[in-house]
Parts: structure tokens; C-alpha cells; sequence
């Protein structure tokens, strides 16, 4: 049986189809679209990472203690409940996002997915999983 054009093929594809239906912004479908949504997106990725430096700085999820000399003892503790909470909500905010900019390219969520595995596949084949840039 062949799948509807329009039905989603995994829980990605599904919930870029249900978020769509939330997407109203300024230059929605045009270039200004794309700026919009990059824009917005990087806002939440800073919203998750205010969380996470508040965890840090209120939270005690990061506890230093500096002794005698260079000596110091970084302890890491977990995340408050209510913190992790939080910072799952921003996720879900960047993944809004990112489902947008994906709208705004015309592709799916999976499309975005399956790309950045088949990068991540190649330099796994050529050991090139660690360092840095693009188009290693
Ligand atoms: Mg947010």
C-alpha cells in the first residue's frame, strides 16, 4: 500500500505536520521567513542555555572548590526536577524551530535527520569524527 504524500513517516515528519498548524510569523513562506525562524530559533537555543547557567550559578549543578595552588575539585550533581523541566521545554522550543526553517526549505524534519546522519556516517568511515569544521 502506498503512503499518502501528505502522511507522516515517523515521529519526526509527525510532529513537524502538527507544529506547522502553530506556524503564523512575519515573512512566513518568503526569504524574511528564514531569517525570522533562524533568528527565533537561536533565542530559544540562548533560552536553554540561560537554564542551564542557572542551574549552574543557582542550582548547585556545578560545585567547585578551589584548594591549596592550581588545585580544584569539580563536582557535578544533578539537575532540580523542576530545572529539567525547564530546559525540555526549550528543547521543544528549538525544535519548533527548526521545524519551521525546515518548512521554510521545503523539506521534513527527517530530511534534516537522515542528512546530518549520512554526514556523521561518512566521517565515522573516514575517522574524522572529531576535530572541527563544516566539511571535514
Ligand atoms: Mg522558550
Amino acid at each position: 500500500m502506498r503512503a499518502l504524500a501528505n502522511e507522516p513517516r515517523n515521529a519526526l515528519d509527525a510532529y513537524q505536520q502538527v507544529a506547522t498548524h502553530s506556524a503564523i510569523y512575519p515573512g512566513q513562506g518568503t526569504p524574511l521567513g528564514l531569517v525570522y525562524v533562524a533568528l527565533k530559533m537561536n533565542g530559544e537555543a540562548g533560552e536553554l542555555a540561560e537554564h542551564v547557567g542557572k542551574a549552574m550559578r543557582d542550582d548547585g549543578l556545578v560545585s567547585t572548590i578551589f584548594r591549596s595552588g592550581n588545585d580544584t575539585e569539580v563536582t557535578f550533581n544533578g539537575l532540580s526536577p523542576k530545572r529539567r523541566a525547564l530546559l525540555i521545554k526549550e528543547i521543544g522550543d528549538v525544535l519548533w524551530y527548526l521545524s519551521a526553517a525546515c518548512n521554510e526549505l521545503g523539506i521534513s524534519l527527517s530530511h534534516a535527520a537522515e542528512t546530518n546522519i549520512g554526514k556523521l556516517y561518512d566521517r565515522g568511515q573516514r575517522n574524522a569524527l572529531s576535530g572541527s569544521g563544516d566539511e571535514r
